[in-house]
């Protein structure tokens, strides 16, 4: 059998390959270096790190390299852009003055010159960048001061790296010790933890270790998996579970860190599914948002509708009970006692698509475990053409509010008031 996603020695990607329905399996550090086109992508990556003044190949064709062999995109696996391939280094992107100091002499200092003395032109009175001045530099001395080159590939070598030791965290698949994965499979597409987060996975070794894994990335390439083949993918809460980690070490301290991350999900995704719109079809059909005085359905059978599409139950989602639901405004002066179901049923929507979105956009910070009467704790945040307030649209139509909803993302409090942006719209 073949099809569109193998190239012509039959093979797939390697990511795509080994992802058994969305949830990838653990591999080894070790199956994946013997992979033939781990060893391939090796050989086209090594020259690259290269820290000439242009790099050996454009960022496009980093990223088809980067794909043909994993299935990954550049993008999904380092927090670096195109820009920063080009000009790694922006300090050394042109040639400049340096002279040493007093104190340090093992380091080159930016000056300029303020003052070239007249009765020996030999002599200058330099200006360092904080301000502090060298009087009477003798401009021949190359020991004290020079041109320096422009160097802009200067740690090229450790872009390449970093985004090998990435590729290789990624393809692993899932934590070796729980259920937590690094990527999934949404759509066919690949969905992986935003590459800020990436971080937070370690390689943990399983033999005698020579070198932390993260001080790899300056290394050659095949000298670097030396290293790594003898680890195994953890996150970071189970790494901080075994013995000796760094942190323990004689302090006493039973510190965890946790960092709760998870998968995000666009709300315009999570509307234009499948799932959601059988969901809405059956509110209206059943006539839930009925304003009557009897609800149209019992509060039973809405928590085994939200189960039958969601597996969430009611009270995961709101914070209200069933005396509400049969009467919300007991106190109605016209005996409308059914006022209002409209908009509870729209709020309740509100909530279920920040439940659902899964985790902070920005920084990947989970929802799941977040009780009801918290979520206004999380946001909506607009990504464009704003209208309404996201909250303020649970009065509306709901065909309204679902179009306003689309045009947000979903954020914890503290990204939403900093105006943190999400990985993928950073510069
Ligand atoms: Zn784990
Ligand atoms: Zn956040």
């Amino acid at each position: 059998m073949k099809d569109d996603l193998q190239d012509e020695d039959g093979l797939h990607p390697m990511a795509v390959w080994e992802c058994i329905g969305s949830r990838p399996t653990h591999v080894s550090v070790r199956d994946i270096l013997a992979d033939r086109r781990i060893q391939s992508l090796m050989k086209e990556l090594e020259p690259l790190r290269s820290q000439s003044k242009t790099p050996k190949a454009t960022y496009e064709e980093l990223d088809n390299i980067v794909y043909k062999y994993t299935g990954l995109h550049v993008y999904q696996l380092v927090s670096w852009k195109k820009q920063t391939w080009i000009l790694c280094c922006p300090n050394l992107a042109e040639k400049s003055l340096v002279a040493r100091r007093k104190g340090n002499k093992h380091r080159w200092f930016p000056v300029k010159i303020i003052y070239e003395h007249l009765r020996d032109p030999n002599l200058l009175d330099l200006e360092y960048e904080d301000g502090t001045i060298a009087y009477r530099v003798d401009k021949t001395d190359k020991t004290q001061m020079k041109m320096r080159d422009a160097k802009p590939g200067l740690n090229r070598h450790r872009l390449v790296g970093t985004l090998f030791y990435r590729i290789l965290k990624v393809l692993s698949g899932k934590c070796a010790c729980c259920d937590k994965t690094i990527y999934r499979k949404d759509n066919g597409n690949m969905d992986v933890m935003p590459p800020s987060t990436l971080g937070a996975w370690h390689f943990s070794h399983q033999e005698d270790k020579v070198r932390e894994p993260g001080h790899c990335v300056t290394l050659p390439l095949a000298k670097a998996a030396e290293e790594y083949v003898k680890c195994r993918l953890e996150c970071v809460e189970c790494h901080d579970q075994s013995t000796d980690a760094s942190w323990k070490r004689g302090t006493g301290i039973p510190r965890k860190r946790t960092y709760g991350m998870a998968f995000h999900r666009t709300i315009k995704d999570i509307l234009e599914s499948d799932a959601y719109q059988a969901f809405t079809k059956e509110l209206d059909d059943r006539k839930v948002r009925s304003n009557a005085k009897e609800p149209a359905i019992s509060f039973e059978e809405l928590d085994e509708l939200l189960q039958r599409h969601f597996q969430l139950c009611l009270n995961e989602v709101v914070d209200w009970d069933k005396v509400y639901w049969n009467k919300p405004r007991p106190n109605n002066k016209q005996g409308k006692t059914g006022k209002n179901r409209n908009q509870i049923i729209t709020t309740l929507e509100y909530s279920l698509l920040k439940l659902l979105s899964g985790a902070c956009a920005s920084c990947s910070q989970s929802i799941q475990g977040t009780p009801p009467h918290k979520f206004n704790g999380w946001h909506m945040d607009h990504q464009h053409d704003k209208l309404f307030n996201p909250a303020d649209v649970c009065r509306k139509n709901p065909v309204i509010a679902r179009s306003e909803w689309a045009k947000c993302l979903l954020k914890c409090v503290r990204c939403h008031r900093q105006g943190v942006k999400p990985h993928w719209e950073e510069e």
